[in-house]
């Protein structure tokens, strides 16, 4: 294998290329732009600007590549991640684009070779951190040099509202005015409309032409079950994804450490990420994720930005996310190469108390305080839908979506409902006559009935509502708190621990004005569910018999490939370019072109390892 790409100048036969059609086919090995692409494309190749708000996946690098390599000059990226940096890089340099990074881990000499290429005009595209490109040093670098545009990555970092805000995108405003005439784009996968604003107002892109597609991922499985027992919960769900690479979320820091160190011990390869490990642990561990195939990651949201693994087949939640924006970033992790992909979640009423109880505690004003709270109810609600899941989170977003969609748990298993009102009444009368001062742990023992030291200490053994709920087990009531909470009847007072508080939507209730639908909880014990498992994600899954063994066969010379040059496998080929390979069985560089993702510079590195692979297996 040559080591051809530490080298800055590869082999570069696009530079007589114009067309984007060519340059998709001959270097990226694609045969047609996707959903919008092409539109994007041609605005910026045009020179114009570009505001692109595709979800993840839908190939929003292309958007820029594709330009940069079209136009003349180098085209610059922003992009916030050093380590990221790293891979798209090496990506681009295995398709034999002239691509490098500017950023502080480069040595002296890393860098002069750089600026050099620069100067000389050798360089397609450059990645640069936000803060270095704002540098009157950056300016002097670039010098005479032509820019073909530049693209601001994970544009939603501007923005104070998202979730990722870094103050030093504020400062890219001012590339408008320090490189007229060059055709600027911003990307970002985020939905929310607030952060869509402040990304065109604070990069000054006004004038600049807005693509957005459907925020819909058809090729993930939403399921959300309520937490029984955790641990036990997650084993299953991930015994449906062995040998698959994903990542399980934690809210703090000590239950990734925890549950990563416990997966272990049950036997699944599990590493650890949170903000407050050793540097080079982490580093280590996030390297590991990215190269390593069948490894899963417990992380807090501190890692997953800018993360292009596109095998990624599950994401799970152990905690609740804060919005569902969040929940929608977090999930839409999984699944980049269009292969079928799980989002599961376990939540209960505690995850509500502990979020709350972070939204007061966190030191924001009022207003923001009462946003935050009204997106956790929102995502609350996601959770306690009857409906189709997607459904509820694309309504979020401002979008429509017809339901019924077959890949959520409540598409593929319905729910059923039952009349709720009086039930609803009852916990409703627990709240208002114990004085809305207890949470649901006390408020179901009076429901039940229980004489034990609190209730008989407040006196509430004594009143009408005590042992009103005996007809039901405590489990029900939970779940009918969660839904009236959901509902917006119910608040937690997170002042006061933990307490539930009538809303003024209550009364209706109360009066039977309003009636009230509760959905059946489906039971937790026994086996797992099965609700959105049937797809059981996995490239593989479409795969059979002998095609299945020649997949793994790839996959070892992709890994070996991949080892020696020390990239993530993913950057040699993705998942999907291997399982046409095992099915169609290309046995002429001619046939490997025609199959998607062999470019012309793929095709002369890595061709004649996979044909002698598909030859090995069929003797
Ligand atoms: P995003 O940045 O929008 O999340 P990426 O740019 O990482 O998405 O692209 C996701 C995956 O889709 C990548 O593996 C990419 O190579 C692939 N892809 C993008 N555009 C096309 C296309 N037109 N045809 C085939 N595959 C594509
Ligand atoms: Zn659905």
């Amino acid at each position: 294998m040559q080591q051809s790409h530490n080298r800055i100048s590869a082999p570069a036969d696009h530079r007589s290329l114009k067309d984007p059609l060519e340059v998709l086919d001959r270097i990226f090995g694609y045969p047609a732009f996707r959903g919008r692409q092409a539109e994007v494309v041609n605005q910026v190749v045009a020179g114009g600007d570009a505001v692109v708000l595709f979800p993840t996946g839908a190939g929003k690098s292309l958007c820029f590549q594709i330009p940069a390599l079209c136009r003349a000059g180098v085209g610059i990226v922003v992009s916030p991640l050093i380590a990221l940096m790293r891979d798209q890089v090496e990506a681009l340099k295995q398709l034999g684009v002239r691509a490098a990074a500017l950023n502080s881990s480069l040595t002296r000499e890393e860098f002069m070779a750089v600026r050099q290429a620069l100067a000389g005009g050798e360089l397609d595209l450059l990645y640069v951190t936000p803060e270095r490109i704002v540098t009157p040093g950056f300016k002097d670098m670039i010098g005479h040099a032509t820019i073909a545009l530049i693209a601001i990555d994970e544009a939603h970092c501007v923005s104070q509202w998202g979730h990722d805000f870094r103050p030093e995108y504020r400062e890219l405003g001012h590339l408008a005015e320090r490189y007229p005439g060059v055709p600027r784009m911003a990307l970002t996968a985020t939905a929310d409309p607030h952060t869509r604003e402040d990304i065109i107002d604070k990069l000054a892109l006004r004038s600049a032409e807005v693509f957005t597609t459907s925020f819909d991922r058809p090729n993930i499985a939403y399921q959300i079950v309520e937490r029984d027992q955790p641990r036990q919960q997650l084993l299953r769900f991930l015994g449906r994804h062995k040998g698959s690479s994903g990542i399980v979320y934690c809210l703090s820091r000590a239950k990734v450490e925890d549950t990563a160190e416990w997966l272990n011990k049950q036997g699944v390869r599990a590493r650890a990420y949170h903000a407050g490990m050793d540097r080079s642990i982490r580093e280590d561990n996030q390297d590991a994720f990215l190269k390593e195939e069948g490894l899963c990651l417990v992380a807090t949201v501190a890692f997953g930005m800018g993360i292009d693994k596109p095998n990624v087949r599950y994401v799970a939640h152990l905690d609740l996310p804060g919005s569902i924006e969040a929940y929608y970033q977090e999930t839409g992790r999984a699944g980049r190469d269009g292969l079928p992909s799980d989002a599961w979640m376990a939540y209960g009423m505690a995850d509500v108390i502990q979020r709350g109880r972070m939204i007061d505690g966190g030191g924001s004003a009022d207003d923001v305080k009462r946003v935050e709270r009204s997106k956790l109810n929102a995502l609350l609600a996601v959770c306690e839908t009857p409906g189709c899941r997607r459904q509820a989170v694309l309504a979020h977003f401002g979008e429509a979506h017809p339901g019924n969609c077959g890949n959520c748990d409540t598409c593929l298993t319905p729910v059923e409902t039952w009349d709720g009102t009086d039930a609803a009444i009852k916990a409703l009368a627990a709240v208002y006559r114990t004085g809305e001062r207890f949470g649901t742990g006390h408020l179901i023992d009076v429901l039940l009935g229980k004489e034990n030291e609190k209730t008989t200490r407040f006196g509430h053994i004594d009143m009408p509502v005590f042992g009103a709920g005996s007809d039901m087990p405590s489990k029900t009531w939970q779940s009918v708190y969660r839904q009236l909470l959901a509902a917006g009847l119910v608040s937690v007072d997170h002042d006061a621990f933990g307490a539930l508080k009538l809303e003024p939507e209550a009364r209706a209730v109360f009066k039977r004005e309003r009636d009230v639908r509760f959905r059946k909880d489906r039971p937790t014990s026994g086996k797992s569910s099965r609700g959105a498992s049937s797809s059981s994600a996995n490239a593989k899954s479409a795969l059979e018999g002998s095609d299945m063994e020649l997949f793994e066969a790839l996959r070892a010379t992709r890994m070996a490939i991949a080892r020696e040059l020390s990239v993530p496998p993913y950057v040699v080929f993705p998942d999907t370019t291997l399982v046409a390979f095992a099915t169609e069985r290309p046995d002429s560089h001619e046939a490997l072109l025609g199959i998607s993702g062999v470019g012309q510079s793929k095709l002369e590195r890595y061709g004649d390892a996979f044909l002698k692979a598909i030859r090995d297996h069929q003797s």
